[in-house]
């Protein structure tokens, strides 16, 4: 649905009005289309270690105008500090004034990328502190960026290089457009190879399931993970075939009706796969439901069918997925989770329960599929603005879509792209992450 408000205050009239009466001023967000620059503009890499430095000569290896220093009037597409050697919280100062001092500069929907190491792997206090710092340095950063800018951060787990393939692609991710409605957040990345740059097609002979694919968040991830590359199955319960049927038509792939919930759910998509394509490669749970009621007031079949449909179906195909041959080599898999499982949403204990599962069960499925060289990871989206929440009554939803740091709710398009990038080959090392796209929502976690 259109957010007649964001549209109102983005000029003349609606934009004088905005600023005098200090009311939200949300922009339109810089999004991702094939082929467009990763940047427009310089990019300064700030740091005091040689982390900076491996980095800067990747971003120079990507063709990007790289600056390890820049003048007080040029505009600046993106800000990259290196924080990966810091051992005391007092180290901090120096590099974070410096950032601060070119801020200023900084253009519409910039983008402040911090690279540091694990807190947890720390072996001292002080290391520890100093990394832990990092977190909510960035954190707050993101609270005070204008105009669609972000600012996230890639943490390095035990043995990572700055320069790592799999740091550069989390980085990448995060300077792209693809992130547009990222902000607050971190992706952590192990030692493992990836394609930092996987051009236009990067899903070019993947075979992925999308489920809940009719419409909403799942049709925007079906069409992008089309437009990426891969050859797609689109699934969606019977009652929704006609919807599920166009979107097939107009994104280009298979249509399956089937009910997450029925046993053989999974069966039934590797039957498909296997006599299609002969393989799967990537599983993307989206099929979700909400049935909001306040605990006091909640009946078994509401608490039940959303158990059961957000997760138990998922924790049921993983296992047969994971026993089937047809599952690839270096199988994805990304789950839909929700702000609403990691911060908690009233009327929602049943919906909270299940999204907070999700990640349970991610965190810990994580293993198995590092084993064959995949990765399963959750994305949890904040406010989007589809058909689930059109149903929110008028002046909870104008408040919940303005309570983030972009101030608008996101498009499907932002699910879709975060986990266009969790599917391929540029996520390789990270792997039982949680990635929130919520313009970092300010309620709760
Ligand atoms: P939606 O209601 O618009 O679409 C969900 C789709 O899933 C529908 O096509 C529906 O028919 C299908 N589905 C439901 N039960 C199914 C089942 N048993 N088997 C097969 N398909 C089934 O929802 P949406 O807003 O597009 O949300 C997609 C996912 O994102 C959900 O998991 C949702 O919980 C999550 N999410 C959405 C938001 C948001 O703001 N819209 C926020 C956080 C999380």
């Amino acid at each position: 649905m259109t957010d007649k408000y964001t549209q109102f205050v983005s000029g003349g009239f609606g934009r004088d009005l905005a600023r005098k009466l200090g009311l939200p001023q949300p922009v339109a967000l810089r999004r991702y289309t094939p082929g467009d620059p990763l940047l427009e503009g310089p990019v300064v890499v700030l740091g005091p270690g040689s982390g900076a430095e491996s980095i800067a000569a990747q971003l120079l290896g990507w063709g990007l105008d790289v600056r390890r220093n820049i003048g007080g009037s040029e505009k600046i597409a993106a800000l990259v500090l290196a924080l990966d050697e810091l051992a005391d919280p007092s180290a901090l100062s120096a590099p974070v004034q410096a950032a601060g001092q070119l801020l200023r500069q900084l253009k519409a929907s910039g983008r402040v990328v911090v690279v540091s190491r694990d807190p947890a792997t720390a072996n001292d206090p002080a290391t520890a502190a100093a990394r832990q710092a990092v977190d909510g340095f960035t954190r707050s950063l993101a609270k005070e960026l204008r105009a669609g800018a972000t600012a996230n951060g890639v943490i390095l787990r035990e043995g990572v290089d700055a320069g790592a393939s799999s740091a550069m692609g989390a980085l990448r991710f995060f300077l792209s457009a693809r992130s547009a409605f990222v902000d607050g957040q971190f992706l952590r990345v192990d030692d493992a190879q990836a394609v930092p740059d996987g051009g236009v097609r990067p899903l070019d002979g993947k075979v992925a399931v999308v489920t809940g694919a009719a419409r909403g968040i799942g049709a925007s991830i079906a069409a992008t993970l089309s437009r990426d590359g891969a050859k797609l199955i689109l699934v969606d319960v019977p009652a929704a075939g006609e919807q599920l049927a166009a979107t097939a038509n107009r994104v280009g792939g298979v249509a399956l009706q089937v009910d997450i919930t029925a046993e053989d759910a999974a069966d039934r998509i590797l039957e498909l796969a296997g006599t299609r394509f002969g393989k799967l490669d990537i599983v993307v749970h989206n099929a979700g439901i909400t049935r909001d009621k306040l605990l006091a007031n909640m009946d078994p079949a509401r608490w039940d069918s959303v158990i059961a449909v957000n997760v138990s179906s998922q924790l049921r195909m993983n296992e047969v997925f994971l026993a089937s041959p047809l599952f690839a080599e270096g199988a994805r898999i990304v789950s839909l989770a929700s702000t609403s499982g990691i911060a908690g949403n009233r009327g929602q204990t049943n919906y909270g329960a299940s999204k907070a599962a999700v990640i349970g069960m991610v965190r810990a499925t994580a293993p198995r599929l590092a084993e064959r060289g995949g990765a399963i990871n959750a994305v949890a989206p904040g406010f989007i603005e589809t058909e689930m929440t059109a149903r929110i009554p008028f002046a909870t939803r104008e408040v919940a879509r303005r309570l983030n740091s972009l101030q608008q709710g996101g498009k499907p398009q932002d699910v879709a792209e975060a986990i266009a990038f969790l599917v391929s080959e540029s996520a390789g090392g990270v792997n039982g992450e949680v990635l929130r796209v919520c313009g970092q929502n300010l309620v709760g976690a």
